[in-house]
């Protein structure tokens, strides 16, 4: 059975990235103002996310790490119309099998805060120990995979360190208003707090800017809708010309970081257009697009690991994207 969840909890977390993902998801849930992370070794000797968030209940400790528990879901119902990004319950109790997991949070109005370890799904001792900490949450994943050494091995520091990074810049381009940073090996590798912009958009640009050293000025953001397919977009896109370097796509759908291979291919093809309406053969994009759609029209059905994504009207849907981002990018 060790050995089935084991195996299973791999599944879910298959690599650091993927930790980050989910505990990230868990601060937005909670609903911080300021997420950060840190990283040593990759995330294999210690990855640790911190939030200021509605903190956990000392009553609810015993509960975190057991699969199928979470505090977001009541019916099945809820599903459809989910606007949480857990509903699984699974990515701590999966942690749980492959890490040392500890976590601490204090709940703000509480003086004290909580903590305990957690192993294979329980918590370890009857109770969380007190003690001071400041509000919010801190998870703390160490030796991720040391009794996974097939998984450890195939894991590689530096290209796990780019892949959190990417990650934190496209939650840090979503939620513009919050404040993100990362640290690896005690370094500082990327933070939005010294964004300025008091909009949103001005500071999505600005993060945009930030992580991509474009020029001022390289972006174009855009929104638009469409009734008949129940559809709100939004979008900061480079320009044509910006760089040649990156070629890049961030898509968030109803608040989630999704792929979604025919969004992606219409993108593509608005840059190509573009590209070759002025007659240069390639060029690079860096784009970040978030669509709002009805939730009925999201198949709620995916497997849990799986980022793709595939929603009613979605050729329909790829081909206004298309014309849209082809239209503001050629002014
Ligand atoms: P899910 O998010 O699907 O509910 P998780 O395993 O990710 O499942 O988390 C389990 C539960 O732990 C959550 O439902 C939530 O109640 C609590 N939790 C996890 N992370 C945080 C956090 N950063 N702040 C507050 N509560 C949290
Ligand atoms: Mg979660």
């Amino acid at each position: 059975q060790e050995l089935i969840d084991k195996i299973a909890a791999g599944e879910v977390v298959q690599r650091p990235s993927a930790a980050v993902k989910e505990l990230i998801e868990n601060c937005l849930d909670a609903g911080s103002s300021e997420i950060s992370v840190g990283l040593v070794q990759g995330g294999l000797k210690q990855l640790i996310v911190e939030d200021n968030g509605s903190g956990i209940h000392k009553d609810d400790f015993p509960l975190l790490c057991e699969r199928f528990a979470t505090s977001k879901i009541n019916e099945f119902n809820d599903l459809q119309s989910l606007v949480s990004f857990g509903f699984r319950g699974e990515a701590l109790a999966s942690i749980s099998f492959v890490s040392n997991l500890k976590i601490t949070s204090r709940k703000p109005n509480s003086d004290l805060g909580y903590k305990a370890s957690f192993k294979n799904g329980v918590m370890l001792g009857e109770e969380p120990e007190a003690v001071n900490c400041t509000e919010g949450t801190t998870v703390d994943v160490q030796d991720l995979f040391f009794n996974y050494d097939a998984r450890r091995k195939s894991l590689n520091v530096n290209e796990e360190k780019k892949r959190v990074l990417k990650l934190i810049g496209q939650f840090a381009m979503h939620h513009a208003k919050l404040r993100f940073k990362f640290k690896s090996d005690n370094q500082i590798q990327f933070s939005s707090h010294s964004v300025l912009g008091s909009t949103e958009l001005q500071r999505r640009e600005q993060i945009m800017q930030q992580i991509t050293k474009i020029a001022d000025k390289s972006f174009t953001s855009c929104e638009s809708e469409s009734t008949e397919y129940q559809v709100k977009f939004k979008g900061t896109f480079s320009n044509i010309g910006a760089t040649k370097k990156y070629k890049e796509i961030t898509l968030f759908i109803n608040n989630r970081l999704v792929e979604c291979e025919s969004i992606k291919k219409a993108v593509e093809r608005s840059y190509q257009s573009c590209y070759q309406s002025i007659h240069e053969e390639e060029g690079g994009y860096f784009c970040y697009l978030s669509l709002e759609m009805n939730p009925k029209n999201l198949d709620p059905n995916v497997h849990p690991t799986k980022k793709e994504v595939k929603f009613l009207f979605e050729y329909e849907i790829a081909k206004e994207i298309e014309s849209w981002i082809f239209e503001n990018l050629k002014n």
